[in-house]
């Protein structure tokens, strides 16, 4: 099955295989989200219906920071992700480090930064802890005769493996995995099925159902459609995997009509190997200004299937600000900007190693550094699941682009707080209305300890999914958030390095998530 049939048909063709049709999500589906089919792609109905934010009139500077031709650069990102997937890669893709999507990633990054004029643009190997690549796996259920395959099940990150050839054993719904859902079933040694969905709590399902024996544990996801979603290590101690939503509900329909007989049987194989040896990359480039003190502007470069907000939106956006402050004189540049495009966070443990070494090295890299900014997705289209009175269930898309949580500089800089509030309000980006209670998500939540940080992201319903297509990226979006960072970076510019600068703050309680 194509991508554009995984995507837009799932339903109907799960109806047209033989022994699914009394099980599978006979789901009218009517708005622009369910009609990404080859070839018509509505990437241009998309881009061309979305609403842009008129530019101030004080703020003509800013025009030629283009979300127009930034959006290329997210459409670029994605088609080297789709290379490797097309490379023999069909369900663990994406620009994943240390393989060859995260080779060409690099390749093209440092390729733009020469293009637009930076200097010293440097590509620095970093080395990798053994890498987790999951080569194979098979989710099929069978029960009386009529056999569903669980098509979107992904393993979550980390998973073990299963011995070859796999196992096979009995099915159990489980309702949201609470203890609840649990009580009176005897769930040991057998394929548990837990529910959840953006927006409940996490009720920790997967783990309780793995701490109760369970052989194997799948995560369905409520939100309409049935996308692939890339999970983070889940930290039950058997393997796992997250599951669409169709083939979650044919699952639950077919245990439903077995319920006086013999519970269906799932069978499993999962082939994983940790990879050794292999190497990412920092890559850096310089726009020297007119003195020594420092701004940074990382986006990290590694994303899951096409990465199109998870980040290629970030990395869009710095290469926008890049090119504008390029075609600015050097005297005109107060402070020296660095560009960075990180290694990534999300293989796990194993990852954020580019960004530890920064960490470690903080005391030369970071000494003069008026502000650090983050750029991890920028830009996502507003959705809407299952708007009342629809008459499908599905996704719906607005012509705009979602609020962002925010982080800047913390209490203990008030000043890098407004300019940021009032940047963003300028430039319409709608962001919540308060920071993030929490330390920054993503790649901030490491340096914003000891640097004046700025971070503005979005993780939302296509969020490590297989729908996180360049569709989902209004170029709107790309071109306010980056004219707010521009905004941002000349405001602080204004200002001594002493307002930004601040005492290393402690340890939060919690760790920050990606
Ligand atoms: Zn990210």
């Amino acid at each position: 099955m194509n991508r554009s049939m995984t995507y837009a048909f799932a339903a109907a063709a799960l109806l047209t295989m033989a022994g699914q049709a009394a099980f599978a999500q006979p789901a009218p589906r009517s708005t622009i989200a369910q009609s990404l089919t080859a070839p018509a792609l509505p990437l241009s109905r998309v881009q061309d219906g979305v609403i842009p934010f008129p530019l101030p009139k004080d703020s003509q500077a800013y025009a030629s920071i283009d979300g127009k031709k930034m959006h290329r650069y997210v459409v670029e990102l994605a088609d080297i992700s789709r290379r490797y997937r097309d490379a023999g890669h069909p369900k663990f893709w994406g620009r994943i480090m240390g393989t060859s999507s995260d080779v060409e990633t690099n390749e093209w990054l440092a390729a733009k930064f020469k293009s637009l004029g930076l200097t010293d643009v440097r590509t620095q190997p970093i080395d990798l802890p053994p890498q987790w690549i999951p080569k194979s796996w098979d989710v099929t259920m069978t029960s009386g005769g009529q056999t569903i395959h669980v098509d979107s099940a992904q393993p979550d990150y980390g998973d073990a493996g299963l011995p070859a050839g796999g196992i096979e054993v009995d099915a159990v719904y489980a309702g949201l995995g609470t203890e609840a859902d649990f009580a009176g079933k005897d769930v040991r040694g057998k394929a548990v099925f837990v529910y959840s969905m953006l927006g409940l709590a996490d009720q920790g399902g997967v783990r309780r159902a793995s701490e109760k024996g369970a052989a194997v544990v799948f995560e369905v996801s409520m939100l309409p459609g049935n996308m692939r979603y890339q999970a983070y290590p889940s930290g039950a101690n058997v393997p796992s995997f997250t599951v669409g939503n169709d083939d979650g509900t044919a699952v639950r329909r077919m245990i439903e009509a077995a319920k006086d007989g013999p519970a269906p049987k799932i069978k499993v194989s999962l082939d994983v190997e940790k990879v050794p040896n292999k190497q990412t990359a920092l890559i850096w480039g310089t726009l020297p200004g007119a003195t020594d003190e420092t701004i940074y502007i990382a986006a990290h470069k590694d994303g899951w299937f096409d990465g199109a907000s998870d980040n290629g939106g970030g990395v869009a956006s710095m290469l926008g600000l890049a090119e504008y402050y390029a075609k600015i004189p050097k005297a005109k540049r107060k402070r020296t900007l660095v560009f960075v495009g990180l290694d990534g966070h999300h293989n796990g443990s194993d990852g954020g190693v580019g960004r530890r070494w920064m960490v470690a090295n903080k005391a030369t890299i970071f000494a003069k550094t008026a502000l650090f900014i983050n750029v991890e997705h920028p830009s996502t289209i507003v959705t809407q699941s299952r708007p009342r009175y629809y008459p499908g269930d599905e996704i719906a898309w607005a012509n705009t682009y979602m609020p962002l949580e925010w982080y800047a500089g913390g209490k203990s800089r008030p000043e890098l707080r407004k300019i940021t509030w009032d940047a963003f309000k300028k430039f319409g980006v709608p962001v919540e209305f308060d920071p993030s209670p929490t330390p920054p998500a993503g790649d901030a939540g490491v340096f914003f300890r000891f640097l004046p940080a700025v971070s503005a992201s979005e993780y939302h319903s296509y969020f490590h999914t297989d729908w996180e297509t360049p569709e989902i990226v209004p170029w709107t979006g790309l071109e306010a958030t980056t004219r707010a960072f521009a905004n941002i970076i000349d405001n602080v510019n204004k200002l001594p390095l002493s307002t930004f600068q601040r005492p290393e703050e402690p340890a939060p309680q919690r760790a920050a998530a990606d």
